[in-house]
This record gives C-alpha cells, sequence and structure tokens, in this order.
C-alpha cells in the first residue's frame, strides 16, 4: 500500500506553465507577455546598472564574511533602509523627533522576497490576531489566494475590477466591506500597480478606504511589489502606505515589500516585512518583531544574504542611489512607452472597442478586457503568450513585436 495515491490534485501555477510552453515554442514571432519580469527591447533580462556596481564592488572586495549567516531577523542594515523607503523617512526635511517616535511603531523583519513578506504576515496574523476573514480584490493576485488559503484562513473577495469601464470599482468595493466586512478582518491592498488589472483607487479614494479601516477596525494588509517600478518614483508608488502609517490615529497594519521589480532582484529573493503598532503600548514592537523571528527560525532560519546586500549598499550610497533612480526611470519609462505604442497601433488599426484603458493603467501589466477565446486563440495562432484573465505583461512588448501583437488582436477581437 502507498500512502499519498489519494493526494487532492493541486493546482498546476499557470505563470510559470505559460512560460514554459513560451520556452519551448519553436515559432521564432512568438511573443512572452506572461511573466511579470523586465525585458529590454531586445526581450532580455536587465542587471540594474547601480546592482551592477555593486556587484563589481562585492566582487573585488573579496570579504571572507561574504558566505555568512545572517541574524535571524535579517540584516539590520539592510531592514533599516528598506523601511525607511517604505515610509519616507530621512528625507532632508524631516522632522527627526517625531521620525524616531514614528519608527518604534514598526516591527521589521528580512523576508523570502514578497511573496515571504505575504507569507510570513498571514502566518503571524492567523496565529497571533486570528481574523475572521482576509478580504482580496477581486481579480488579485493568485498567491494571495494560496498563501492565505495555506494558513487556514477563510477567504472573501471585494469587487475590484469593473468589467465594463475597465477601471477601478470604487463603489462596489467600498459597499462590500462597509455591508460586510467584520471588526478585525484582515484588508489586502495593493499599494501600487495592482496585479493584475494595472488599475488602482485616486489619492481621494484611498482616504476613503483608509477611513473605513478604522472605522470599521479592519487590519490593512499592503502588498508592495512595484515601489518606484510603477511610475518611476518610489514617494510616488509609497503614497497610500505613507497616507496610512501617517494618520493622526494611528492604525495597525502590516506591508510586505519586495525588491524583485525595482531592483531587479529576482531570484534571489529580497524582501522585508513591517507591522506597524498602533504605538498604544512602547513594549509592542519589540513582541511583534520577537513573535516573527520565532516564525522565521522555524521555517527558513533566516533571509538569503546577497540581494540584501546589494540593496543597502545602493540605498546607503548617495552616488548608488541617484543610479538606482536612473535605473528606475529607464525601466517604467519604457513601460510607459509600450503602453502608448500599443494603444497607438490599435488606434491606427481602427480596432474594434475602446483601448485607452491600456494607456491609463499603471504598472508592470495590462488586463487587456481580451476574452479567453480570444487569448487561447492568439496563442495557438499567433505565438502570443498573455494570461487565461487577459492579463498582459507589458514589458514583453518591444518596438519590434509591438505591430504584430496589435495586428493579432485586431484579428482576433473582429
Ligand atoms: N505581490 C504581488 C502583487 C506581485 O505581483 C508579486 C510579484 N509577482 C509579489 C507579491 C511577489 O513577488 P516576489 O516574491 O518575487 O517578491
Amino acid at each position: 500500500a502507498s500512502s499519498f495515491s489519494n493526494l487532492p490534485d493541486a493546482p498546476v501555477d499557470e505563470i510559470f506553465s505559460l512560460n514554459h510552453a513560451y520556452v519551448a515554442d519553436p515559432n521564432p514571432n512568438k511573443v512572452n507577455l506572461s511573466l511579470g519580469v523586465y525585458r529590454t527591447e531586445e526581450g532580455q533580462p536587465w542587471p540594474l546598472a547601480s546592482v551592477e556596481q555593486v556587484e563589481q564592488e562585492l566582487y573585488t572586495q573579496n570579504d571572507p564574511a561574504r558566505h555568512e549567516y545572517l541574524p535571524i531577523e535579517g540584516d539590520s542594515v539592510f531592514l533599516g533602509h528598506a523601511r525607511d523607503l517604505m515610509f519616507g523617512f530621512n528625507k532632508p526635511d524631516a522632522d527627526v523627533g517625531k521620525e524616531v517616535e514614528a519608527k518604534k511603531r514598526i516591527a521589521s523583519v528580512q523576508s523570502i522576497s514578497g511573496t515571504g513578506a505575504n507569507h510570513l504576515g498571514a502566518a503571524f496574523l492567523a496565529h497571533h490576531f486570528k481574523p475572521k476573514h482576509v478580504w482580496v480584490s477581486i481579480p488579485t493576485w493568485a498567491n494571495h489566494h494560496t498563501i492565505w488559503e495555506l494558513q487556514g484562513i477563510e477567504r472573501k473577495g471585494y469587487p475590484y475590477f469593473d468589467a465594463a469601464t475597465c477601471a477601478f470599482n470604487f463603489d462596489g468595493a467600498i459597499a462590500t466591506l462597509e455591508n460586510e466586512a467584520v471588526e478585525g478582518d484582515v484588508i489586502l491592498l495593493h499599494a501600487c500597480a495592482h496585479n493584475p488589472t494595472g488599475v488602482d483607487p485616486s489619492k481621494e479614494q484611498w482616504k476613503e478606504i483608509a477611513e473605513l479601516c478604522q472605522r470599521k477596525r479592519l487590519f490593512p494588509f499592503f502588498d508592495s511589489a512595484y515601489q518606484g517600478f510603477a511610475s518611476g518614483s518610489a514617494d510616488e508608488d509609497a503614497w497610500a502606505v505613507r497616507y496610512f502609517f501617517n494618520l493622526s490615529t494611528p492604525l495597525e497594519m502590516c506591508v510586505a515589500q519586495s525588491f524583485s521589480k525595482n531592483f531587479g532582484l529576482y531570484g534571489h529573493r529580497t524582501g522585508a516585512f513591517h507591522l506597524v503598532t498602533n504605538g498604544a503600548n512602547p513594549a509592542e514592537t519589540e513582541l511583534v518583531r520577537k513573535n516573527l523571528c520565532h516564525i522565521i527560525r522555524g521555517e527558513y532560519s533566516m533571509g538569503p544574504r546577497y540581494g540584501s546586500t546589494i540593496v543597502k549598499r545602493v540605498l546607503g550610497d548617495e552616488r548608488l542611489r541617484a543610479q538606482w533612480q536612473d535605473d528606475l526611470t529607464v525601466m517604467s519609462s519604457r513601460i510607459k512607452r509600450m503602453r502608448q505604442a500599443l494603444y497607438d497601433e490599435l488606434k491606427r488599426l481602427n480596432t474594434p472597442g475602446s483601448w485607452e484603458h491600456i494607456i491609463n493603467q499603471n504598472g508592470m501589466f495590462s488586463y487587456t478586457g481580451l476574452t479567453l477565446k480570444q487569448v487561447l486563440t492568439l496563442r495557438d495562432e499567433f505565438h502570443i503568450y498573455l494570461l487565461k484573465s487577459g492579463r498582459a505583461s507589458v514589458s514583453g512588448f518591444s518596438e519590434k513585436n509591438v505591430a504584430y501583437v496589435a495586428q493579432a488582436i485586431d484579428n482576433v477581437v473582429r
């Protein structure tokens, strides 16, 4: 007798299996719009210039401690920079005394990139906060479902994407949370560049979401995977997180922070998790931090060293930080150019339908509005790979393939 033949079937990850199919496709015209990774005009990965400079330094410095273990909570210098970048501390005009107090509210630990930060937050809250539900946007990054399912917390959905307008369904989201969320529920929010829709709340809408969280005592959980990558400005992309953090009546909240996209460190699993207390009990932050370390120790002992070393060196050096800003501009502006190029081509072809949403959406992805049937035709007949939902990773476009893709879209929608 065997033990595992009655296991339930586990779903295959759509994004990675689609990428696999793309790699195996011999057609020379194939276009990969599946994975959320930055690509150059030539369709190649791009190590950031700022990151390469640190890598060269690391190589020549030949530090014998470079493969040592990190502490359980991670590299404390990295964590300080990660926190300051997220919450906007240490600006030239900062009120230092106020910031010293504000920082005391935040327990920060290193994570296995953004996924690991989401997981750590879910595990911590499931153990110590015991929410009845976690509310995720409809739709959301598919892994949010998996992460919370594995913690045994019931998932509920709030309306997010309005298919008719290809915009944020603010009224639907607010009405559902207002009527159905209960005190202590976790509300999962994408800090910017919502995945998969590319649609974000406006600042005024964020303020109303914050007000709702305060009034109904809901627990905001920010997932920040695209800070600086989306708009080119790390400050702009952190606006919502900082607004929630700086409310005059302090909220409890948390932030999962990824450095995969904004530093191009995908495979190095670089990230941080920040749990923000309301400051009522000054000893609480340290208690939270110790409990997070307890989970980390039991699960993976500590985060990886290479990526966090790179991020800390870039953020800690004025010249490298300026280079990083240029790198963010390179990536975010190419993506915006490709949105515009696709839009212009569809207009030129008089493709039926309205395509403004392609230029209005933000960040790495466009929710094209293409149907499942159209997506499958694009794959089977044109070798263009996007998700079944119609999500396209915009960085898969280039000056060379955008006309081909637009023509194919035009064919399938007519
Ligand atoms: N959250 C969201 C919404 C994402 O889009 C991603 C990247 N696809 C992540 C988290 C985490 O990615 P990583 O684990 O590589 O940081």
